[in-house]
């Protein structure tokens, strides 16, 4: 790692010299220069009111400098079973907004084994260009051998900017990848820009969920952020879009994780991420029992179940049914929360819900603050009495 400067942006006004503690700095004719006591820190760039100065890698990495290339913008095409995930093609419609206001092509990274039936559809969801890394050692995800390929993939085609849906692989291939690269990685976010000098603005929500931080990678390539399912809208689809398809030169695969079984997860239902109906519960159900009354009002409204931490923790409902900030996002069309109160970690993870029903027996519990519907009464009476009524409307 060394210090680097942008001579034409250097207005040498002296300002990464008064801030190095370590007196490394020192005021040239041409900017500063550094003496060997120089650490590193980073005290100087982050002083530098012209961002004329930035830490390079020393391992000479070979992603664009800061600047110095206008990439590419890249999302990560996740597939399972041959099929793209949703969040893919939502991050298709951002990343083309994005790769258009900076003039550049909107590629996807699509990896996988026998998935030539993909790169089409990526076209016409607005990919210019697909990159297609075959392999029979693809064809089911796993961290060690994608992060390879995401890496190499990178090295050799240096795009600006690198889009990853926030499921639980891309949760796990981002910061692998971002780490082997030596860049930053913004998880979740929930908005993009640009700001004059074309970096991403990242913006996603902070301290659980009550301001908003937007963060920027300046002196680091690709950019690399996670998304959420859900976040943004799916863009249209175009048939017949054209777009070139080009065939990823694969580096040496090397396992380092040996699969041993492959289990499948038990059909519970609707995804939650994509369900239109999502029905919650949370520990104003007070029992275990009580619970499958949100199960069954689930079932019979077609929805998915979700559940508050509480209930999770608790032990009634498994992990996958979270819905929060440490659990799924989801936006259905309608949410009914039954016995949930409203923690702000919870909120962060429907609030974007269409319509939201809240079943709470305290009038002053918070979910009714974001209720387009609230209902005040015991869940355990309220859901019955919902059930009958919604069979004998479809009985008739
Ligand atoms: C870092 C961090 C991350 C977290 N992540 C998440 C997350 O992802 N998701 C999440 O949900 N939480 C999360 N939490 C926990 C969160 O703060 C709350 O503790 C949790 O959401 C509360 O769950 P609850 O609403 O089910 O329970 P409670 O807060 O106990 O609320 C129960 C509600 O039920 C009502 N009630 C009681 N009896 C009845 C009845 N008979 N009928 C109807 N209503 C009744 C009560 O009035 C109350 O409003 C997180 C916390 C932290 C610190």
């Amino acid at each position: 790692m060394e210090i680097r400067l942008l001579a034409d942006k250097c207005t040498i006004c002296g300002a990464c010299e008064a801030a190095c503690p370590y007196d490394a700095v020192a005021m040239g004719a041409d900017g500063p220069e550094l003496s060997e006591e120089c650490t590193v820190c980073g005290a100087c760039v982050e002083a530098c009111p012209t961002e004329a100065i930035y830490i390079a890698g020393e391992k000479a990495s070979p992603q664009p400098e800061p600047r110095d290339a206008a990439g590419d913008v890249w999302v990560f095409a996740e597939q399972r079973e041959g099929q793209l995930l949703d969040v893919v093609l939502e991050l298709l419609g951002e990343g083309r907004r994005l790769a258009s206001e900076l003039g550049v092509s909107l590629a996807c990274l699509l990896l996988g084994d026998s998935v030539d039936h993909l790169p089409q559809e990526l076209i016409e969801f607005g990919a210019d260009l697909v990159y297609v890394g075959s392999a029979p050692e693809l064809k089911h995800y796993r961290d060690d051998l994608y992060a390879q390929v995401m890496e190499h993939a990178v090295r050799q085609h240096r795009p600006a900017i690198l889009l990853i849906g926030g499921t639980a692989n891309g949760r796990s291939l981002a910061p692998r990848v971002a780490a082997r690269l030596e860049t930053g990685l913004t998880a979740d976010c929930t908005g993009f820009a640009l700001d004059e000098d074309g970096n991403l603005l990242q913006t996603r929500p902070a301290f659980g969920g009550n301001l908003m931080a937007t963060i920027r990678c300046p002196h680091h390539r690709p950019q690399m952020a996670t998304v959420r399912p859900k976040v943004f809208p799916k863009p249209a689809r175009q048939p017949g879009r054209e777009g070139q398809v080009i065939a990823l030169e694969l580096p040496e695969l090397v396992p380092w994780q040996r699969i041993l079984e492959v289990v499948e997860e038990a059909d519970t239902g609707p995804n939650l991420a994509e369900a239109d109906i999502v029905v919650a519960g949370g520990r104003g159900l007070g029992s275990p029992e009580n619970f499958r009354l949100v199960e069954e009002l689930a079932s019979v409204l077609g929805a998915a179940v979700g559940a508050s931490r509480s209930v999770v923790d608790a032990g009634w409902v498994s992990y996958p049914h979270q819905v929060g900030q440490t659990g799924r996002t989801v936006a259905p069309k309608i949410y009914i929360a039954c016995g949930i109160s409203g923690a702000i970690q919870h909120i962060v993870g429907m609030q974007s819900s269409d319509v939201i029903v809240a079943i709470n027996s305290d009038p002053d519990a918070p979910i009714f603050s974001i209720a387009t519907y609230g209902i005040v009464g015991k869940a355990e009476e309220v859901i019955p009495a919902l059930i009958r009524e919604i069979k004998g409307s479809s009985s008739q």
